[in-house]
């Protein structure tokens, strides 16, 4: 059935794509109008960041490698300082999720814009989305100044990206993609950049695991994580989001890993309510269940399957439902507690999502 009546409301960002495209890092530059870069990053990648410094020559006003995991308000404080002392008037921010996160928060108060050189596939760079982190609580938001103006995609900066960073934060992406396939505000547009995104992480994860440095592959998973980026901003998250922010942020287990393990569980609990969004992720895989589909995309790269794998105790399980229930985001399969306590278990042992709807199986 054709979904006749939606609303689409695209970003504006401008997105270089391609092998070699760092190489137009002072053009892109140029073309924002600023004068002074601050070049972020975290310290594992002052490298990267001091040769993108040399290549913005005299328009760089330093290198500021201190972006560390879920941006710490701390951290935002002293990096906006920082910026304001050197009189960066655009921050170039190179790196994955934590690193644009930063330049997010610089931007959320001086709205200066962000030049984006991701080198993981979290998406951060297409959204408009921050979060901060004090007294140990993440907030987030959406904010229009936060959303970077220009975007280089440059298959090459993430080919030392490690094995098991480079799977878990593919079907990271994926997971961005799944949940916009059943998404309120979802239109024909979003779901068909998502199901793309789905099919090229899917083809690319395999052939990097094979070969981190196989730049086809990785430019495939670039792209596909483009496109993951693209519907997150556009789209709403349902439980899938919402149960790994609510166990990232109780228990500080890794992002990319957290959304590793949930996706096939959270997959299944809502197969029975979104038959068309099941239909495009076989499609995507092809297979011909949406959920084994995921789970066996991710055993076969190798990558923790369980969240016991991941330290979470048992006891947690508890918990960790309750706080996802307590402020639930929409979700197109009513959230019932048993059936979500369920859901964890399965995640908890790593088991394989079984045959069976996942109804048959709720208490
Ligand atoms: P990350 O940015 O924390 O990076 C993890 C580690 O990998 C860091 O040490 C980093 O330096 C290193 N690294 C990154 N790229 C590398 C490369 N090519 N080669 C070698 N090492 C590399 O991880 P992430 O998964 O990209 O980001 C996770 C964070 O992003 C989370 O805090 C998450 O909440 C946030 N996020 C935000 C959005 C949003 O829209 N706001 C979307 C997705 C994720």
């Amino acid at each position: 059935m054709f979904q006749r009546s939606f609303i689409f409301s695209p970003l504006p960002s401008r997105v270089v794509f391609g092998a070699g495209s760092l190489g137009n890092l002072l053009a892109e530059f140029n073309q924002l109008r600023v004068a002074r870069a601050l070049v972020i990053c975290t310290p594992e990648q002052t490298h990267l960041a001091n040769s993108v410094a040399n290549k913005l020559g005299n328009k760089c006003s330093g290198v500021y490698p201190g972006a560390q995991m879920h941006v710490p308000i701390e951290v935002a404080r002293h990096a906006r300082a920082h910026a304001r002392e050197t009189g960066a008037d655009c921050i170039v921010a190179v790196g994955g999720g934590s690193t644009i996160g930063l330049g997010k928060a610089i931007a959320l108060e001086s709205s200066i814009p962000i030049l984006a050189i991701p080198t993981t596939y979290a998406g951060s760079e297409m959204t408009p989305i921050y979060g901060l982190t004090e007294n140990g609580a993440k907030k987030t938001g959406r904010d229009i100044r936060v959303l970077p103006r220009t975007v280089i995609y440059d298959p090459e900066l993430t080919l030392s990206l490690p094995a098991r960073m480079s799977a878990t934060s593919g079907i990271n992406a994926i997971a961005h993609c799944v949940e916009a396939l059943y998404a309120a505000d979802a239109s024909p547009v979003t779901s068909m950049m998502a199901e793309e995104g789905i099919r090229y992480l899917a083809r690319g994860l395999p052939r990097v695991a094979r070969c981190l440095e196989d730049i086809d592959a990785r430019a495939q998973c670039l792209y596909g994580a483009w496109l993951a980026g693209t519907v997150l901003a556009t789209t709403s998250v349902a439980l899938h989001h919402k149960l790994c922010h609510t166990l990232g942020g109780m228990l500080n287990l890794p992002h990319a890993e957290t959304h590793t393990i949930v996706l096939p569980h959270a997959t299944a609990y809502n197969a029975s309510s979104t038959p068309q969004a099941m239909d495009r992720i076989c499609s995507a895989l092809e297979r011909s269940n949406a959920a084994q589909g995921l789970f066996d995309l991710a055993a076969q790269l190798g990558v923790p399957m369980s969240l016991e794998a991941l330290g979470v105790q048992y006891t947690d399980l508890d918990r960790v439902t309750e706080a996802a229930l307590a402020a639930p985001y929409p979700n197109p399969r009513p959230l019932d507690r048993d059936a979500v306590r369920a859901l964890l278990e399965d995640a908890y042992w790593g088991r394989r999502p079984d045959d069976c709807p996942p109804e048959m199986n709720a208490p």
